[in-house]
This record gives structure tokens, C-alpha cells and sequence, in this order.
């Protein structure tokens, strides 16, 4: 595929390839047969700067935006996307403090994530708000200059093992949608404690938890934005969100692709190599061009975002703005059709892909010994996370018949 990036693009693609290869590609069957994720690894991942690929370099990011972390988070999920996450979830839990914290809440969390001392998450899921992500029960009352959460979420990634999360409730139930906010809860804070922690299909790696909020207090400078903003803060952290996970959906696909190739070309039938049938040959034409499409979507997408985000985030920084302000002062527009394009497209080729990638190895490809399979259990998950591919659908639908 033929994209214009820059100098500092192709370091990450470069740096991404040889962390996957030389760290991740030893201990992804490992730690997918453990279910669970070696902590030792995060001081690898941050060493490498990939916490901080999406952020200014003010607070010690390399200023890649949204492009550098989805190349970043790509080829690591070509390898594995399990072992990876960490870097994908910590940037979904870093997006909405980006567009909407205050300069002074920035410079509190930013620098710590960009540098991996801590991993930010997100927490919005709870057991009776999925879809409906605004049947939110978590409850935050304000109290003097403190908020005090009492709630339960769930499906959180990353969840035992990140520092600051980002945790939506309602602050005034009457208004529904409208009275939910969002609050920065550190790991530590009083009341609030991680629970049992999910047996998954796939990216068995990471490790997806409860959190139990118990009369937890945190300081009202915790609030993102305004009391009753938490609705316009999770919509537009999926607008930037979401092409990360169809980054990770291509990369499991090429991922796939990869494993594959050189099998049917080493595995005789009939007396000649598979890959020589033209019904394989053919598939695997069919399974690239469908990869190549899904990827020319998502980077044609993130390099239109970054247009504005790097420079909007430049501007925000020095006049200690809010980002989403800085963003609007350039255009109204919102990216939730394109981001969601990109996230159903890519999440349904990748899951096609890998599983049309474990009939052509035949026997082999079921086996755990030899990754396709991974990368089929792994591809799931993209066509449900930061929305399923039905509400996926959806936005794009309403915003089509919008338009017209
Ligand atoms: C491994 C994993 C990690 C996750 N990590 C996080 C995380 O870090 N943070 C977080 O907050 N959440 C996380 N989630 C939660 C995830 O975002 C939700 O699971 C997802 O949004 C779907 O919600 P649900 O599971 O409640 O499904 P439901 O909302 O109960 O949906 C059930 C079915 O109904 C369909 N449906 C629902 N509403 C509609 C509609 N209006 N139109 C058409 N179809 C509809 C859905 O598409 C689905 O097929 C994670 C989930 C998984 C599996």
C-alpha cells in the first residue's frame, strides 16, 4: 500500500515491526494458553514510546497523532493483538482527557501516561449499559468539592493492570444522556477496587475486569469538561478511538495473511505445493484486496484527523485551551461516520480473513500449535468493542440519512 508518511511515521512502523517480532512473537502463545499479561512487559512497551505516540511532546510524546499510534497498534496486532493492547487501551483512556481536560489536568495525567508510568482505561461499560451506554447506573454525587462515585462497571481492558482510568456516571439521572459526566479515578483512591477478571475467546492476554466504585472520592478538579459534557466526551473519544481498532483489526488480518502464505506454499498435496491451486491462489487474492481496501480507508481517515488534531493540540497547549475548543475553532466537523466505516469494515475483513485464513490451512489451522486460529479468536473482539458492528451501522445510517 502506497501512503504518504513521514520520517517519523516509518520510525514507528519500524520500531513497532521489531518490538512485535523480537518481544511480543516469543511469549504470545505463552501468555495466550496463561490468560494473563507479564507486567514486565510495560516497561519494554515504554521504553519503545509507544504510550506516548498520539501525544504532544510537551508532556513527553512524540506528537505521531492519530496515524502514528494506529501504525503503531497495526503492527503490533500482526503478531498479537493480546499482548499489545495495553498500548491501544491506554490511548482509548488517554483520548478524552486529549480533547477535554483543562491544561491543568493535563500536565496532572498526561506526562505519566506518555512515559508509561501509568496506563490509562477506559470505564464505561456496565452490566445493564452496553449499547445503551447512557442507561449508565454509576452514580457520582457532588459534595462539597468532591464527587462521590458508587456504582460497578464491567468489561474493562486493561482493567487490573492501568493507573488512571476514565470512568463515566450519571450526575443527575432526571436528565438522562444528558446528566452524564465524566471523572479522571486513580488506582489507590479510597472505595474504588478492580473484581473478577473475564475467561475470553480471545486476546486472552489482557486482562478484561470489574470495577467496584464504593463511596469513592475524588476531587471535583477529577471532572472532564462540565458536569453533564460525559455524553459529547465518549461520542467524540470513539470518533478518534475507533480507527485504533480497525488498525488492530488490519493488522490481525495481515497477521493472518502472513502465517498463511508461507504454509500453503511449504505444504505439498496431489504432488505440488497448495498455494499452486488456483482456488487457494484465488482466496488469497480475494482476502488482500479486501485487507488493502479496509486499510486505505483507515489511514486515508486518521491522516485527515491528524490535519487538524496535531495542530489543534499544538494550539491548545500553548494557549492552555481545551483541545475539543481548539478543534472546533478549525471545523464543526465530526468524524463518527468515517471512524465508524473504518471500525465495522475493518473488524468484518479481519474476522473474515482470519477465518477463511484457518480453512486454507487445513487441519493444521485448527490447532493451537500454529497461530491462524489466534488470529481468528483475536479478530472477534474488533467487531464488538468501542460498539458492536450493529451500532456501528447505525451511526453510519443516521448520519447518511442526515446528509440526504
Ligand atoms: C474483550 C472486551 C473488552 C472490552 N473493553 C472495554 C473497555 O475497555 N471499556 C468499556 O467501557 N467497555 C469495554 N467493553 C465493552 C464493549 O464495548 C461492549 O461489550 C459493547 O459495546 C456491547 O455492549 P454489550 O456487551 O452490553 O452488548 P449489548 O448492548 O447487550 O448488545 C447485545 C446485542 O444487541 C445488539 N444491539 C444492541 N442495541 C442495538 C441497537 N440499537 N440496534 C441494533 N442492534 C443492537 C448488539 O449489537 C448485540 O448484538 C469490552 C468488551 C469486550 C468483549
Amino acid at each position: 500500500m502506497i501512503f504518504e508518511y513521514n520520517e517519523l511515521h516509518k520510525e514507528i512502523i519500524d520500531s513497532s515491526r521489531k518490538f512485535a517480532q523480537e518481544k511480543l512473537k516469543p511469549l504470545r502463545s505463552f501468555y495466550d494458553e496463561k490468560e494473563e499479561f507479564p507486567r514486565e512487559l510495560l516497561q519494554e512497551f515504554a521504553n519503545v514510546g509507544f504510550f506516548g505516540i498520539a501525544l504532544p511532546e510537551k508532556y513527553g510524546g512524540l506528537s505521531g497523532g492519530i496515524t502514528g499510534l494506529c501504525l503503531a497498534i497495526e503492527e503490533m496486532a500482526k503478531v498479537d493483538a493480546g499482548l499489545s493492547l495495553p498500548v491501544a487501551t491506554s490511548a482509548l483512556g488517554a483520548i478524552p482527557i486529549m480533547l477535554y481536560a483543562s491544561e491543568e489536568q493535563r500536565e496532572r495525567w498526561l506526562p505519566d501516561i506518555a512515559c508509561g508510568r501509568k496506563l490509562a482505561a477506559f470505564a464505561l461499560s456496565e452490566p445493564e449499559a452496553g449499547s445503551d451506554a447512557t442507561a449508565q447506573k454509576t452514580a457520582a454525587v457532588k459534595d462539597g468539592d468532591s464527587y462521590v462515585i458508587n456504582g460497578v462497571k464491567h468489561f474493562c481492558s486493561s482493567g487490573d493492570i492501568s493507573d488512571i482510568y476514565v470512568v463515566f456516571a450519571s450526575t443527575d439521572p432526571a436528565k438522562g444522556a444528558r446528566g452524564i459526566s465524566a471523572f479522571v479515578v486513580e488506582k489507590g483512591t479510597e472505595g474504588f477496587k478492580t473484581g473478577k477478571k473475564e475467561k475470553k475467546l480471545g486476546i486472552k492476554a489482557n486482562p478484561t475486569t470489574e470495577l467496584y466504585f464504593e463511596n469513592c472520592r475524588v476531587p471535583a478538579s477529577n471532572l472532564l469538561f462540565s458536569q453533564g459534557f460525559g455524553l459529547f466526551v465518549l461520542q467524540e473519544t470513539f470518533d478518534y478511538s475507533r480507527p485504533g481498532v480497525a488498525a488492530q483489526a488490519i493488522g490481525i488480518a495481515e497477521g493472518a495473511i502472513n502465517e498463511t502464505v508461507p504454509y500453503l506454499k511449504s505444504r505439498k498435496q496431489f504432488g505440488q505445493s497448495v498455494s499452486s491451486f488456483q482456488a487457494i491462489g484465488h482466496e488469497l487474492a480475494e482476502l488482500s484486496a479486501k485487507t488493502e481496501a479496509a486499510k486505505a480507508l483507515v489511514y486515508s481517515l486518521a491522516a485527515a484527523m491528524d490535519k487538524d488534531f496535531i495542530p489543534a493540540f499544538e494550539k491548545a497547549c500553548e494557549n492552555k485551551t481545551v483541545l475539543r475548543d481548539e478543534l472546533k475553532k478549525i471545523s464543526r466537523k465530526r468524524w463518527t461516520k468515517h471512524s465508524a466505516m473504518a471500525k465495522y469494515l475493518a473488524s468484518e475483513t479481519a474476522f473474515e480473513v482470519a477465518q477463511r485464513c484457518v480453512n486454507l490451512c487445513g487441519g493444521i489451522g485448527y490447532m493451537r500449535d500454529f497461530p491462524v486460529e489466534k488470529f481468528m479468536r483475536d479478530a472477534k473482539v474488533t467487531e464488538i468493542y468501542e460498539g458492536t458492528n450493529h451500532i456501528q451501522k447505525n451511526e453510519i445510517a443516521a448520519q447518511i440519512i442526515k446528509e440526504h
